[in-house]
């Protein structure tokens, strides 16, 4: 049976991603070895991280003055590296979910975190509008996209101080105005390669400003000096990266993509918002386009196990939601063709049909 692959993370990549990266783990360019067992120094895997940071940088529009950053860690290592290298008084925080209150706790660590708004006296459903974020702070840390609850801020926010975002779930969604962030993060495994890489785009001026000492290995200056290659990087997840990034500029770079994603985005919302038995959890101004979350109408809510049954039977992989929301999330990142999510509709159309 095909399988639909709604996933939050890992999740769904480019079947050129997964063909690509077999055939190098197999045989690396033809020489007889397979990535996994080459030196990541070696004359034919630099160009490969070389490539990758030119194809960042082309694709976000990058301007100079950034650094591209292939390092491990995940992006919950990003919580603490961030405020440890950028924060010498005060940040500002904007508090959106579980992933944005999982930053500031560890920034708190590193001195005052002021949380501008939250949304979590509704559950995260919604984006905070008016806020206020203090002139004086170091930087203004977002979460662009929230994975969890299906809310997204899609256009770059004015800010008095350089923004940090994280972008785990939305990096290569949509085209982005760089030049409003002092560092942008994330996790690959959302919407770029495999677990186990974490890209950092940073403005390398933004650096050495604190007074603290950071250990070698938690400063962004020993990764942008040694070119992502202090000590051994996540070698095939790189390469893998590197393989969608290719997909993307095929397609047409991150303006298509956003065009595709709007669209996707749009008929499984319009579905959810005409079955009667469904219901959107997200308020309409914030929903996601990556991750979107629904539940049963109060009358139907007995049938949560059945729908969820229901659309395994028929392919639907990772739809259940999030314990902290409940009911479902279908993961609609960039390598999920329309057809799946047309499919998903389908699903729910005949489930309906049968109540
Ligand atoms: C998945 C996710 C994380 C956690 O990423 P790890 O790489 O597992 O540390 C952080 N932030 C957001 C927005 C995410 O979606």
């Amino acid at each position: 049976m095909k399988k639909y692959n709604f996933n939050a993370g890992p999740s769904i990549l480019p079947q050129y991603t997964i063909e690509n990266t077999a055939k190098a783990i197999l045989d690396f360019n033809g020489i007889g070895l397979s990535l996994m067992e080459i030196s990541h120094r070696s004359k034919d895997f630099q160009p490969v991280v070389d490539e990758a940071e030119a194809l960042f940088k082309e694709l976000l529009d990058i301007p100079s003055g950034y650094k591209v950053l292939f390092l491990g860690g995940g992006a919950s290592l990003q919580f603490c590296m961030v405020p440890f290298n950028l924060l010498e008084k005060k940040a500002a925080y904007l508090n959106t979910g579980t992933w944005a209150s999982k930053a500031m706790k560890e920034a708190k660590l590193f001195g005052e975190v002021v949380e501008v708004a939250s949304s979590k006296d509704a559950n995260f459903n919604y984006i905070p509008k008016d806020f206020v974020v203090p002139a004086d702070a170091d930087y203004f840390h977002i979460t662009t996209n929230n994975t969890i609850f299906g809310t997204e801020i899609r256009t770059d926010l004015d800010s008095p101080v350089p923004m940090v975002a994280d972008m785990s779930s939305d990096i290569f969604s949509r085209p982005i105005d760089v030049s409003k962030y002092n560092i942008i993060y994330g996790g690959a495994q959302k919407n770029l390669g495999p677990a186990g890489l974490t890209f950092v785009i940073v403005k390398e001026d933004a650096l050495g400003k604190v007074s603290r000492p950071i250990p070698t290995m938690l400063d962004y200056r020993t990764h942008v000096k040694d070119g992502s290659m202090f000590n051994t990087p996540p070698v095939v997840p790189i390469y893998a990266a590197l393989q969608t990034l290719k997909w993307l500029k095929e397609l047409g770079g991150v303006k298509q993509m956003e065009k595709m994603n709007l669209d996707k985005a749009k008929i499984l919302y319009d579905e959810i918002e005409r079955n009667k038995i469904f219901k959107g959890t997200a308020v309409p101004e914030a929903r996601s386009i990556m991750n979107i979350c629904f539940v049963l109408n109060e009358e139907y809510k007995e049938l949560e196990e059945e729908f969820g049954k229901f659309a395994a039977e028929r392919g639907m992989v990772g739809i259940k939601g999030h314990r902290s929301v409940g009911g479902f999330r279908a993961s609609t990142y960039n390598a999920m063709p329309k057809s799946s999510v047309q499919a998903l509709i389908d699903c729910m159309q005949e489930f309906e049909k049968k109540h």
